[in-house]
């Protein structure tokens, strides 16, 4: 089988709930999930292992993205939508 490189879909200014669910786990859907953060001056990825089914993968970021996450070591991600927040208007 092919080996597959992923790629996180979050924009670095998405709700907490857009970043979360782009690290929930594609094998059951779980949201539950844990992750760590890897950084090298060249390459950032973040490990994610599902709590649930114990699927794990490795997401590649932008440096964007990296630094986004990045911030979410001290402060967990909100996984709980909260309409009206950080909606752009039209
Ligand atoms: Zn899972």
């Amino acid at each position: 089988m092919p080996q597959v490189v992923e790629t996180a879909s979050f924009r670095s200014d998405d709700v907490d709930c857009l970043v979360a669910a782009s690290l929930a786990c594609p094998s059951c859907l779980s949201g539950e999930v844990d992750w760590r953060l890897g950084m090298t001056p060249w390459d950032g990825w973040v490990d994610c292992r599902c709590t649930r089914c114990g699927h794990e993968r490795r997401v590649y970021l932008a440096p964007d993205q990296a630094l986004r996450l990045s911030l979410h070591e001290a402060r967990p991600l909100d996984p709980v939508p909260h309409p009206g927040i950080g909606d752009v208007p039209l």
